[in-house]
């Protein structure tokens, strides 16, 4: 049995463990947004594959839902005394060692998805790691530079990161996409997927961004499998992250019915056969299975039985359950 599992960082991660634990032996493909990528100090980072590459691994901050657990901040504090720009973003000695092995594998040759991979050997994740590309794709968001009034677009790391979403968003741009292709394994994923699952992950930077890649939205709509989304939307507001801030950029009420006809029917163009919301969100989503199930990852057991809901939504019953 094999799942896919569209993914950002936070969320993404932890529902996956969800459905690591809820469908064990079925083979379980995550593809990872890759638009939060960045080059900081000369080293490339992938925020939302590390989330995911360390929480699924156990070597995950659990309290900041980021980053290394046992973290030190020596070199950052070594940085910041030389006064090397940037000084706002959050690098993690531990964390460190994974950017230098990826960075010196890509300046290698190796292609990304391969990078991860030998990554993903260390934590033994338990899922396959995809990048949603071997290209580089980043967001920005263009914003209203509060010192000139002009229209400029920053890196999504520095609006969030540094800005902490403060300045209001016009549009997120994804550069590079034009040339994405998806990366090695994806379209084969969801050619032969039983179920098809997108995460409670950001709508907009992390599922939206990876949806953007060229050729994969079709093949998610070709692959055999019923789609089922999970909202990040939870009685009006987003749990943690900046979904708020991004959804009205689009149009898109901050609500799980909201983002449900945002994400749209299957029957209609759109992507989902069915949408999970929180008890409480009624959601009028023309032609899609809404159900009510409760949506908070606050524990392994209420994690495993979101996950288990968006399977059963799926038509999809694992080996021996
Ligand atoms: P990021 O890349 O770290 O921003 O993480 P994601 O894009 O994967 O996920 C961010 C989204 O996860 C936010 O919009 C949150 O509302 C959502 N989220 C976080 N915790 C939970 C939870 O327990 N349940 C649900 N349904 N959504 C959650
Ligand atoms: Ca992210």
């Amino acid at each position: 049995m094999q799942i896919v599992v569209l993914a950002g960082g936070t969320g993404g991660a932890r529902f996956l463990r969800g459905v690591r634990s809820a469908a064990p032996g079925a083979e379980i493909t995550a593809v990872v947004n890759t638009g939060d990528d960045v080059t900081l100090h000369g080293l490339r980072i992938c925020p939302d594959l590390d989330t995911v590459m360390y929480t699924l691994g156990g070597g995950i901050d659990e309290e900041r839902g980021w980053g290394r657990a046992g973290e030190s901040w020596t070199v950052k504090e070594e940085l910041a005394a030389y006064g090397a720009d940037p000084d706002w973003f959050g690098l993690g000695d531990r964390d460190l060692a994974t950017h230098l092995i990826r960075t010196r594998m890509l300046d290698a040759g190796f292609p990304l998805s391969q990078v991860t991979a030998a990554l993903a050997d260390r934590w033994q994740p338990g899922v396959t790691l995809l990048p949603m590309s071997d290209q580089r794709v980043e967001t920005h968001v263009v914003v209203t530079d509060p010192g000139t009034g002009r229209q400029r677009a920053i890196h999504f790391q520095e609006w969030w990161v540094r800005h902490r979403a403060a300045l209001d968003p016009a549009a997120f741009v994804q550069i590079g996409v034009e040339a994405a292709r998806p990366a090695p394994g994806v379209l084969e994923a969801f050619a032969a997927a039983d179920a098809v699952l997108l995460a409670p992950s950001n709508p907009v930077v992390s599922i939206g961004t990876v949806l953007g890649v060229p050729g994969l939205r079709e093949a998610l709509l070709s692959s055999p499998a019923r789609v089922v989304g999970v909202s990040p939307v939870v009685g009006g507001g987003v749990l943690r992250g900046m979904a708020d801030r991004c959804l009205p950029a689009l149009g898109v009420e901050v609500s799980a019915e909201g983002v449900g006809r945002h994400y749209g029917s299957r029957t209609d163009g759109g992507l989902l056969d069915a949408w999970l919301v929180a008890p409480g969100d009624a959601a009028d989503v023309p032609g899609v299975d809404v159900r009510q199930v409760p949506l908070l990852m606050s524990s392994a057991e209420a994690t495993t039985a979101l996950a288990q809901a968006a399977l059963d939504a799926a038509g999809f019953r694992a080996a021996g359950v």
